[in-house]
C-alpha cells in the first residue's frame, strides 16, 4: 500500500465525462489498495474567463482589489472538486471534497501569487485509516489565516498545491496527470520530434519551468527539491482500464539529481515569447548608473531578468539593455521615464517582439563551449542574437520572436535531442 497525491490539470477535467474518466483512474489507485488525496485544477478556460470577468467588471479604476480578485477566481476550482467527488461517490468510493480553507492550507497575504505557508494534513491522515476517504481538494487556493480571506497561488498553482501535499501527508509519490504523457526535451506541441525524457533533476525541471516550459508551475517543484517529493508527470488521457498497476506507465519522474544514470550534457530546451527588450541609451559610464535604472524598476515590483551593458568606446556613455516581462513593458518604461533626470540618458528604445530560448542541462558544468556550439548554429540560419546570459547549468539568448521555433528546433537537433524519424 502507498500513500499517494493524483493531479489533475484543467485540460484532463475540462467536462463531466473527462471527470468521470478522473473519477477511473483514482478507482483504479483506490482498488490497488492505495490511500489518495486528489488534487484538482479548474475547467480549462474557466480561471482565463472569470479572470477576465474581473477585469470587465471594472470601468473606473485601474487595478482590482486583489481579494476580490482571489474571491472570484478561485471559485473554479471549487466546482470541480465537488464534481469528482460526486462522480467517485456514483462508482461507490467513499470520497469528501475539500476546500483551501476547510483543509486548511494556510498561505501568505499575497493575493494572486500566495505562498503556502502550512498545511494541516492530519485529518485528511485519519480519515484514510478511519473511512478509507478519498480526500479531494481544491488546487490553486488556501486562506490567509489573520484575515481569513482566500488566496490564489498563482497561474498553474495547482501543481504547488499538489506538491504542498504529497509533503504534508508524506506521500510516497506525487502523480501529475496532464495532456502530455510526461516532461519533454522541449514543447511536444511545437517540436514534433521532442523526446519524452525517462527522468529529469530537480534543479533542471526548475530551469525548465522557469525558463518557459509551463508543464509544471516553478514554485512546485521549489517545494518539491525542499522537501524531496518524488513527481512523475503521465497522461490523464491513457484509458484507466488499460493501465497494468505492476507495469511503470509512460512518463517523466522529477527526481533527485543522484537518481539518474544518463547524463546528457544538454537535456531539454526551453522558450519563452513572453518577454520584453528595453535599451537605455546614452548614460554616463559611471558609478551609480546602473543602481539609479534598476533602483526603481525593482521599487514597482518590477521582474528584470537578462542585462547587458556595453563598455563605452569613448570612456563617456554607454548603452544598458535588459529584458522585463512583456505585462510589465508600459509600467518599466513609465518608471525609467520618471527616472530619467536622476539616470540621466538621451532616448529610450524597446521592443516587445523578441523571445527568450534557454537551453538547460546539468551536463554542462562539466563541458565547455556549449554555448559556442549555438551561436554557430544559429548564425548559420541567419538568427541574430540580441542579448545574451549564462549560469551553471543554462544558457538564454534573446531573438526576434519570429524566429522561435525556428531557433528551438535548430539547437533541438544540434544537441542530439531530436527522436529518430
Ligand atoms: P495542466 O492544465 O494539466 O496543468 P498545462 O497546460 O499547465 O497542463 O501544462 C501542460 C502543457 O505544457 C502541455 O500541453 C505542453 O504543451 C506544455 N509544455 C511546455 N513545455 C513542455 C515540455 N518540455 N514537456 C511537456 N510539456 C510541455
Ligand atoms: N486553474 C488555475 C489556472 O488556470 C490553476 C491551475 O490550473 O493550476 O491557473
Ligand atoms: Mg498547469
Amino acid at each position: 500500500m502507498a500513500r499517494l497525491v493524483m493531479k489533475f490539470g484543467g485540460t484532463s477535467v475540462a467536462n463531466v465525462d473527462r471527470i468521470r474518466n478522473v473519477a477511473r483512474h483514482v478507482k483504479r489507485e483506490v482498488d490497488a489498495g492505495h490511500e489518495v488525496a486528489v488534487v484538482v485544477s479548474a475547467m480549462s478556460g474557466t480561471t482565463d474567463q472569470l479572470v477576465t470577468w474581473c477585469e470587465e467588471t471594472l470601468r473606473r479604476r485601474r487595478i482590482f482589489d486583489a481579494r476580490e480578485y482571489d474571491a472570484v477566481v478561485a471559485t473554479g476550482e471549487q466546482v470541480t472538486a465537488g464534481l469528482l467527488a460526486i462522480a467517485l461517490q456514483d462508482l461507490d468510493i467513499n470520497a469528501r471534497s475539500w476546500q483551501g480553507w476547510q483543509v486548511p492550507i494556510a498561505t501568505s497575504e499575497a493575493h494572486g501569487s500566495a505562498r503556502i505557508l502550512d498545511i494541516n494534513g492530519e485529518e485528511l491522515v485519519r480519515r484514510f485509516a478511519e473511512g478509507k476517504e478519498v480526500a479531494v481538494i481544491t488546487g490553486f487556493q488556501g486562506i490567509h489565516r489573520e484575515s481569513g480571506r482566500i488566496a490564489t497561488l498563482g497561474r498553474g498553482g495547482s501543481d504547488t498545491s499538489a506538491v504542498a501535499i504529497a509533503a504534508a501527508i508524506r506521500a510516497d509519490r506525487c502523480d501529475i496527470y496532464t495532456d502530455v504523457d510526461g516532461v519533454y526535451t522541449t514543447d511536444p506541441r511545437v517540436v514534433p520530434r521532442a523526446r519524452r525524457l525517462a527522468r529529469v533533476a530537480f534543479e533542471e525541471m526548475l530551469e525548465l519551468a522557469s525558463l518557459g516550459a509551463k508543464v509544471m508551475q516553478v514554485r512546485s517543484v521549489e517545494l518539491a527539491m525542499m522537501h524531496n517529493v518524488r513527481i512523475f508527470v503521465r497522461s490523464s488521457f491513457d484509458p484507466p482500464e488499460k493501465i497494468d498497476p505492476h507495469d511503470s506507465p509512460p512518463g517523466t519522474l522529477i527526481c533527485d539529481e543522484g537518481e539518474i544514470m544518463e547524463q546528457h550534457t544538454v537535456t531539454g530546451i526551453a522558450f519563452s515569447r513572453d518577454e520584453a527588450q528595453i535599451s537605455v541609451r546614452e548614460v554616463l559610464d559611471k558609478p551609480g548608473v546602473a543602481a539609479a535604472i534598476f533602483g526603481p524598476l525593482a521599487e514597482a515590483n518590477v521582474n528584470v531578468d537578462m542585462i547587458v551593458q556595453n563598455v563605452s568606446g569613448d570612456g563617456k556613455t554607454t548603452d544598458i539593455t535588459f529584458t522585463v516581462p512583456a505585462s510589465d513593458y508600459q509600467r518599466s518604461l513609465d518608471v525609467i521615464g520618471k527616472a530619467k533626470r536622476a539616470i540621466g540618458y538621451a532616448r529610450l528604445d524597446g521592443a516587445t517582439d523578441v523571445a527568450k530560448v534557454s537551453v538547460i542541462g546539468i551536463g554542462m558544468r562539466s563541458h565547455a563551449g556549449v554555448a559556442a556550439e549555438a551561436f554557430k548554429a544559429l548564425a548559420a540560419r541567419s538568427i541574430n542574437i540580441r542579448a545574451i546570459t549564462t549560469s551553471e547549468i543554462k544558457f538564454s539568448l534573446l531573438i526576434d520572436a519570429a524566429f522561435t521555433e525556428l531557433a528551438v528546433r535548430t539547437l533541438h537537433s544540434l544537441y542530439g535531442l531530436d527522436k529518430a524519424a
